[in-house]
């Protein structure tokens, strides 16, 4: 699994919507209110929107 959902299940997503841009993407409320992606089963694992979390702990700033 290579999507936001790596983002999601280490607990630092916030719900900013940067990753939203993807058709596979979409946001519903958490358990607390926030808004969290989920990721569709149509997914490809490309990545894009694993470059768009500024909370990526595997993320490399130029
Ligand atoms: S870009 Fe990252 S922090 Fe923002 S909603 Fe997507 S997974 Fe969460
Ligand atoms: S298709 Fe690519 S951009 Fe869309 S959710 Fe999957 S990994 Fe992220």
């Amino acid at each position: 699994m290579d999507n936001i959902m790596r983002i999601v299940a280490l607990g630092v997503c916030t719900g900013c919507g940067a990753c939203g841009s993807c058709e596979h993407i979409s946001f519903m409320q958490n358990q607390y209110g926030v808004p969290a992606p989920t990721v569709d089963d149509q997914c490809t694992s490309c990545g894009k929107c694993i470059e768009l979390c500024i909370y990526d702990p595997n993320r490399e700033d130029d």
